[in-house]
């Protein structure tokens, strides 16, 4: 298989483009959405893998690449609130909202950590690109069912290792895997960071800690993307064992440059902390 369309995200190829290119937003729904439009249409991605999702502002070339798109595919007003700014009421483009498409609960807008969830958003993905361009429906849907397969083979993979773990509790420094782990059977105890990108207070660090040792809590769900202050307390002080986990992907890593590499990616750090 060549290389998805993904690969060229910041870089322009032989792809078709009219009528307007396909752009999402964060990186992993650019994954997937590569994933689906494979060799005949091009995703162009506009956060980068590096950037914090909740904070991120884009350019006014970024705005101009929204304005101008086909298809878009973004995380949600709740995290994303600038896509329809620059969308604004045209009629003549189709969005898919992640948040929508993955049924997200309450105003948790991490959808796409969650495997099932994931499927649906692709699915959306695969009627919106056939919908633009009917003519590459077949290819479109043969690609969903790809990756549909691909998910699957993760799901029994991870289920049948979650077999032998028994302690299934954690602790997350950013509540970012609520639907994954709801989905299999894991329990956050407490997180860092109840509010996105709040800060963590000392009393609020103290309690985790009571709340890990009382408990006998070990696993902690941390962060790949950035180290977060009271993650070395937890281990000082608790006996954590930390997994960094990465909720985004990353473009350069080719374990964790598509969608089901992450779900790998991480799942492989929950069963080195969680026993
Ligand atoms: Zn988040």
């Amino acid at each position: 298989m060549k290389k998805p369309c993904l690969l060229g995200l910041f870089a322009a190829a032989c792809f078709r483009t009219e009528p307007g290119p396909v752009v999402a937003t964060i990186y992993p729904l650019a994954a997937i959405a590569g994933e689906i439009a494979g060799e005949s249409v091009q995703v162009k991605g506009i956060v980068p893998p590096s950037a914090d999702p909740h904070s991120f502002e884009p350019s006014p070339a970024d705005a101009a690449l929204l304005a101008g798109a086909g298809v878009v595919i973004y995380a949600g007003p709740v995290m994303e609130p600038w896509v329809k700014e620059s969308v604004g009421d045209r009629k003549d483009v189709v969005l898919v909202d992640a948040s929508v498409s993955g049924k997200m609960e309450g105003n948790d807008p991490h959808v796409w950590l969650d495997p099932a969830r994931a499927k649906m958003i692709a699915s959306d993905v695969e009627k919106a690109l056939s919908t633009r361009w009917p003519q590459d429906s077949l290819e479109f849907r043969a690609n969903l069912a790809r990756f549909e397969e691909r998910v699957d083979s993760f799901d029994a993979w991870f289920r049948a290792r979650l077999d032998s773990v028994p302690e299934r509790r954690f602790v997350s420094v950013h509540p970012a895997w609520n639907y994954f782990a709801a989905r299999y059977g894991l329990v956050e105890v407490a997180s860092l960071n109840q509010t996105h990108g709040g800060e963590t207070s000392p009393l609020d660090l103290a309690r985790v800690v009571r709340l890990m040792n009382s408990q006998d809590v070990r696993a902690v769900f941390g962060s790949a993307r950035e180290e977060y202050p009271g993650v070395s307390v937890l281990e000082r002080e608790a006996q954590a064992r930390v997994a960094r986990l990465d909720p985004i992907g990353d473009e350069g890593d080719p374990e964790r440059s598509d969608y089901v590499g992450l779900l790998f990616y991480n799942a492989r750090l929950m069963l080195g902390v969680l026993k």
